[in-house]
């Protein structure tokens, strides 16, 4: 019978599970948007989204998703012709160059598949044959969302560096921030970009552009930016009307505010801590699925190289849909689909699918996740190693 009455629970890697106190801060009636409360909030919550990304520079918010960031992010730095290197590691590197090619710019792609993550000396050779320095900026997925690799920033720093290249170290951090250790600054990381529902458990609608003093004097050299997405007014906020281009999106910033008061309480440090645990607890129940010719397998064999936000997972044939369906409709969980795996024999992706464990999430709700995984591969006969539940429970119980 059915058992999905209850409390849902979404596990797709964004939107994430909003908490109840987000919710309840965005009840509530219409502000005034010319003075007042709002003013003073929205000053407040600047430094604390610098802190969330580790960075003494600005921010620019977006009215957007993170679509909007990525143009935004573009639009301020490169103008028709500009050349630009992505590093491509799934669908979201592939979708960020694209933005890219939209605006018309000359966009090289540097593809390191959907498993390894960035080889850091590869994009050294890259740079060092770009000897007139065309490259504006080298561009790159924190977390690719859709293979669930984490790239780390530090070594395509040092690859900048090492070559003497100029360009802007670009870091999409839409599923990352948040959930992921993340040093804009200490890292040498340019302009990093975000959107409100993923680690900052805010509904989709709000991005936001931060962005360091080089990237600043990269915007002076773009002659001409659209009205809207130009970061100008929006990063230097003294006329509260055009920090947002327009009308401030009222209770999206009451909700993230909230979100914000959440965090820190917490402490961004421990939120990084959090996700780590409870990744290491669904890899250790994927990992004891995957033994026995049991059918999981991880997307990413190297640790060093997971997510700790978004799990990429295979079941073989049509299996990852058929879960997904089955946890759907009998448990009240909402997996995510498989992202750009399509393969000629599975042309859906079919035996793919995802888990997404960022933000508002505990060590219950993994362990009912989990359970309720192995509930649903019994259900469906797909074949799965023993004691899954109680390795994911030995890495909750050691903390
Ligand atoms: C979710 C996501 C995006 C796209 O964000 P939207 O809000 O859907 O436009 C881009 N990049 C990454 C890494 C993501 O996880």
């Amino acid at each position: 019978m059915p058992l999905a009455a209850g409390r849902p629970y979404l596990a797709i890697p964004g939107p994430s599970v909003m908490p109840d106190a987000v919710l309840q801060a965005m009840h509530q009636p219409a502000p005034n948007i010319y003075e007042g409360d709002i003013v003073a909030m929205v000053q407040g919550m600047v430094p604390d989204l610098k802190r969330v990304a580790r960075t003494e520079g600005k921010v620019a918010i977006y009215i957007a998703n993170g679509h909007g960031a990525w143009e935004a992010s573009l639009a301020n730095i490169a103008s028709t012709g500009d050349k630009v290197l992505v590093c491509v590691t799934g669908r979201f590197g592939h979708g960020w160059a694209d933005m890219a090619e939209g605006l018309g710019l000359d966009v090289t792609k540097l593809d390191f598949g959907t498993k390894e993550g960035i080889d850091a000396a590869r994009l050294e050779e890259a740079l060092r044959a770009d000897t007139g320095h065309g490259y504006k900026a080298v561009l790159f997925s924190h977390v690719d969302t859709a293979t669930s690799l984490l790239n780390d920033p530090r070594p395509l720093r040092a690859a900048l560096d090492a070559a003497g290249h100029p360009a802007l170290l670009m870091a999409d951090c839409i599923a990352s921030m948040a959930c992921e250790e993340f040093e804009m600054d200490a890292w040498g990381v340019d302009i990093a970009v975000t959107g409100s529902q993923k680690g900052l458990m805010v509904p989709p609608g709000l991005s936001f552009v931060f962005v360091n003093a080089k990237a600043e004097e990269a915007r002076k050299a773009v002659p001409r930016v659209s009205r809207y997405w130009d970061w100008t007014p929006r990063i230097n906020p003294e006329f509260f009307y055009n920090f947002f281009g327009g009308t401030a999106p009222t209770h999206h910033l009451f909700g993230l505010r909230a979100a914000l008061d959440i965090l820190h309480d917490e402490g961004i440090e421990t939120v990084w801590a959090r996700h780590v645990t409870l990744s290491r607890a669904i890899w250790a129940a994927c990992e004891a699925w995957g033994e026995d010719n049991g059918a999981l397998r991880m997307n990413v064999a190297n640790r060093t190289l997971r997510s700790h936000a978004v799990t990429a997972l295979g079941l073989g044939e049509r299996n990852g849909a058929a879960l997904r369906r089955w946890v759907a409709d009998n448990a009240g969980v909402t997996l995510g689909l498989g992202l750009g795996m399509a393969t000629k024999e599975d042309p859906n992706g079919d035996g793919f699918f995802r888990i997404g464990h960022m933000g508002h999430l505990n060590a219950h709700m993994v362990l009912g996740m989990l359970g309720t995984l192995e509930a649903g591969m019994q259900a469906i006969g797909v074949h799965h190693g023993p004691n899954a539940l109680s390795a994911a429970a030995e890495v909750i119980a050691a903390g």
